[in-house]
């Protein structure tokens, strides 16, 4: 194998990294050879996509991290039917900007399209339709994968099912996915029509969410975390729905990918490129309430149609936009929970955030519902992503706080999203997955990885005994 070298490897959100022997493989035929290649050596493999999690899901420090984001070919492509089969290193940016001249856009996507298929699928991402559209893994016809036990597998709702729900979700820990075949969503033009509106509290950004889920077809909340007492969990709440057929003037101009991209500069003198050394400026608690504060006041209700990727993917449009955060990198910390206990949960973490002088500087909420997944995050409720500075002099007060946050969430009957967070702890998911889902999970396990080769920094951190 060529692409097989030493290599000091991060995560997305630069707070973790770790010395790996990197595995690139350009055909999925050598994916056997690296399986072989660990066992004479004793070592372990994780499999990662775009290492876009916020943890250490596609991280294995001493072992080797299988990187499969140079197997990106689409299959099959069939423009009547709306259905793609493409190897797993393709990412969501490709998968778009293949379909959408035909008239479909992918129906779930996660806020950034640099993620992969293999990936989307072993954390079974949701976007902010999940209400309605379900995880991506509700949308996949099929799949094919490799089973370190040498086993190639097909997998679907109808076909090796016990390995359908428990792969897709299953953080890359049973086999790899060799292809995967997905149905995608008819749309009449490359715009979306959006509303946006403030909401004054954290029980009014609910409410919005509540009542905005059944008849929008997208909707998220902003939420300021710097704000307090009355106006605790206020924010900004933006609901998109796809145009009609003939709503478009024009859908042959706005489906094309040209159409969609954004100018390289802001405000046409500011390179794109140049925009997260601004941000970091900004990027401290008195930075964040007086950018938060304005963002708030100046917040109006708006109607107007904005292309799907300007939409979905707001934060590429500022590339390397993490490294704002400093050298330290950010822990995103979101956790899913039910509507009767949410609002009384996050006031708990938001006062105690600000409490510790240790405010969100971005916290973001969507509406969810549950799933048939194994490793299912998605509840009937909602869910809230806060991301956290860390900087030198606050590291272990941060883990400490997130221990806290996971506490005052399984209490109120949460669950938490295995991409994100980086400080769960083996006891808090063994109680949020309960004993059944994981006895189910060791089963297929043992069957499908009996010599425990499949293992990544996450694996170790929930599953270490
Ligand atoms: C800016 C940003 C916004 C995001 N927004 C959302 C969002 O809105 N919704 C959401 O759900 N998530 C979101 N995420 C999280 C992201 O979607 C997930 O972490 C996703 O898994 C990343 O995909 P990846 O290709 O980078 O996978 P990686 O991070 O490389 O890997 C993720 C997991 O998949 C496994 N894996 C990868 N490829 C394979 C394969 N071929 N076979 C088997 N297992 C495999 C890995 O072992 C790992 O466990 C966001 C992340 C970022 C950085």
């Amino acid at each position: 194998m060529k692409n097989f070298k030493l290599a000091h490897l991060g995560n997305f959100s630069h707070s973790l990294d770790a010395i790996v022997y990197h595995a690139k493989p350009n055909a999925t035929d050598e994916i056997a050879e690296i399986f072989e290649l660990a066992r004479k050596n004793d070592l372990t493999i994780a499999p990662r996509g775009a290492g876009r999690s916020y943890n250490d899901a596609a991280l294995n420090g001493g072992g080797i991290v299988l990187d499969l984001s140079l197997l990106t070919r689409i299959l099959a492509w069939d423009a009547e039917k709306g259905i793609l089969r493409a190897e797993p290193g393709l990412t969501l940016a490709s998968l778009w900007q293949h379909i959408l001249p035909d008239g479909w856009w992918p129906p779930v996507v996660s806020g950034t399209m640099k993620t992969t298929l293999g990936g989307c699928l072993g954390m079974n991402i949701h976007g902010k339709n999940n209400f309605k559209m379900g995880t991506i893994g509700e949308n996949i016809v099929e799949f094919t994968a490799l089973l370190p036990n040498g086993e190639e597998v097909t997998c679907s709702p109808n076909q090796n099912d016990d390995l359908f729900y428990a792969m897709i979700s299953g953080m890359g820990m049973l086999g790899v996915f060799t292809s995967v075949t997905m149905q995608m969503k008819r749309v009449y033009s490359g715009l979306v029509s959006v509303k946006e509106w403030n909401v004054p509290n954290l029980s009014a950004q609910l409410d919005a969410l509540l009542t905005g889920a059944p008849e929008n077809d997208y909707i998220v909340g902003w939420l300021d975390g710097t704000a307090r007492g009355k106006s605790l969990g206020r924010g900004q709440m933006h609901a998109a729905n796809y145009l009609a057929k003939d709503d478009d003037p024009e859908p042959q101009k706005t489906m094309q990918v040209d159409f969609q991209t954004l100018p390289d500069t802001f405000f046409g003198v500011i390179p794109k490129s140049k925009l997260h050394y601004l941000m970091s400026l900004g990027l401290n608690n008195l930075g964040v309430w007086g950018v938060n504060t304005a963002k708030y006041l100046v917040g109006r209700d708006k109607n107007y149609r904005q292309p799907h990727a300007a939409f979905h993917f707001l934060l590429d449009y500022v590339p390397d936009w993490e490294l704002s955060y400093g050298r330290q990198g950010l822990i995103q910390y979101q956790s899913f929970l039910p509507r009767e206990t949410a609002l009384g949960a996050w006031t708990e973490m938001i006062q105690l955030s600000q409490k510790r002088g240790l405010p969100t500087y971005l916290g973001v909420t969507k509406r969810h519902r549950p799933d048939k997944f194994l490793f299912s995050h998605a509840l009937d409720g909602f869910s809230l992503a806060f991301d956290f500075k860390i900087t030198n002099g606050n590291r272990a007060k941060l883990a400490t706080m997130v221990q806290e946050f996971d506490q005052i969430a399984l209490n109120a009957g949460g669950r938490f999203y295995f991409a994100k967070n980086s400080e769960t702890a083996s006891e808090t998911a063994r109680h949020f997955l309960g004993d059944e889902a994981l006895k189910k999970f060791h089963k297929l396990k043992e069957r499908c990885d009996p010599e425990g080769l499949l293992r990544s920094g996450l694996y170790r951190r929930l599953f270490s005994k």
